[in-house]
Formats: structure tokens, C-alpha cells, sequence
């Protein structure tokens, strides 16, 4: 049986939700703020939880901090309430897994909950290195030697796929599953702006050309020799 905590003030939501998952054959515990919902994490084993951000007693962001301090890395999936690039930032920053924007379909919400289920539970990462370019997956921040990148939430997502296929092709359509929303149907050419808004900060400044165009297939980050 996997077990879920569902830490949600509203109280429509955390009962749909409740009954959505467990049709789906999840066990289930509702937590209706952010102090509940850390007593439950911290007493309980769970698969996974769902944490909403705006609760009362304890906002999402500090029930996860707090949890990652105390060394629980129970993948935390943050049901965030705006579309801002800064909340999802801040989200992944507190140490949470992955997030869904608020308001979410049961189906996208579902997809998530499964793809941090079959992650299972990851402790911090290590950081990423491809030539004098780190990633942190943990701050979300990336350098390339001395300077930290300017990159959006998005960006430093692209930068990270890339990175943890340097020196392989990535397809467009691998990229769209994977950087993008599940169920993304929206235009492709949006990769493409993307990649050159990536060269523009990462590249360009730098007098380098590590991400690769090849006609037709896709992208590849160029490892450099050593
Ligand atoms: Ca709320």
C-alpha cells in the first residue's frame, strides 16, 4: 500500500484530492496546516506528500525545509498557487521534489505524483559538472567557473537535462517530455527559443559553443577534453 500525506488548508480540495487518490488505490492522511502536516511527516512513513505552500501555522516552504533539515527525504511534490517562475524556484530551493500549479487537472497531478513515486526517495544530489559548468540541483543554481548563471526555473531545467546527458543526442520530443509539462501540447519552436536563450547565457558570455545543434535530430552539451 502506498501511503500519501496531504497537507491542505482548503478544505474542498484536501477532500477531492483524498478521495481522487484513494480511488486510485493510495492510502491516505489529511493535514490541514503546515504544523499537522510536519507532525504527520515527521511520525509517520509515507510514500510520498503532497504540500500545499499558503497553510496556516506553517507555510509549505518551512514544513519542507524543515523536513530536509531533520534528514526526512520523503519525495515532497508542492502544489503551488501562481504560475511565477519565483515560486517554483523557491519551491525546488526548500528542497521539495517537484510542484503542480495550482489549478491543476487530477490527471497531471496524478502523472507527477507517480513520476516522484518511481523516483523514489533521492537524497540531496550531488552537483553536476561538464567542463568548468556546475549545476546544484539542491539551490537550483548553476555556474559556469566563477559566475553564477542568470537562469530561470525553466532554463536551469533545460540546462540540467542537457547535462545529465552531456555528450548524447536529446530529441526535441525527449526534451518536451522531460523539461516541459506532461501532456505539453503546445508549439515545439519553443525549444528552440529556449536553447538559444540557454547560448545567451551560458555560452555566449563565455566565447563557447558547448550546446550543439545537429539538423534534424536534436541537441547535444559538448563535454570538453580534458
Ligand atoms: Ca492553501
Amino acid at each position: 500500500m502506498v501511503r500519501l500525506l496531504v497537507v491542505e488548508d482548503e478544505v474542498r480540495l484536501a477532500a477531492s484530492l483524498r478521495t481522487g487518490l484513494e480511488a486510485e488505490g493510495f492510502a491516505v492522511d489529511v493535514a490541514p496546516d503546515g504544523a499537522e502536516g510536519l507532525w504527520f511527516a515527521q511520525e509517520h512513513a509515507y510514500d510520498a506528500i503532497l504540500l500545499d505552500i499558503m497553510l496556516p501555522v506553517m507555510d509549505g516552504y518551512d514544513v519542507c525545509r524543515t523536513l530536509r533539515a531533520q534528514g526526512v527525504w520523503t519525495p515532497i511534490l508542492m502544489l503551488t498557487a501562481k504560475d511565477g517562475d519565483a515560486d517554483q524556484v523557491d519551491a525546488l530551493d526548500s528542497g521539495a521534489d517537484d510542484y503542480v500549479i495550482k489549478p491543476f487537472s487530477f490527471q497531471v497531478l496524478l502523472a507527477r505524483l507517480r513520476s516522484v513515486l518511481r523516483r523514489g526517495v533521492v537524497e540531496r544530489p550531488a552537483n553536476l559538472e561538464v567542463g568548468d559548468l556546475v549545476l546544484d540541483p539542491a539551490r537550483r543554481q548553476a555556474t559556469r567557473g566563477a559566475e553564477v548563471l542568470p537562469l530561470t526555473a525553466r532554463e536551469l531545467s533545460l540546462l540540467e537535462f542537457l547535462m545529465r546527458r552531456k555528450g548524447d543526442v536529446v530529441t526535441k520530443q525527449q526534451i518536451m517530455e522531460n523539461v516541459w509539462d506532461y501532456g505539453f501540447e503546445g508549439d515545439p519552436n519553443i525549444i528552440e527559443v529556449y536553447i538559444a536563450r540557454l547560448r545567451r547565457k551560458i555560452d555566449r558570455p563565455f566565447g563557447r559553443e558547448d550546446i550543439e545543434t545537429l539538423r534534424g535530430s536534436g541537441y547535444r552539451l559538448r563535454v570538453p577534453e580534458a
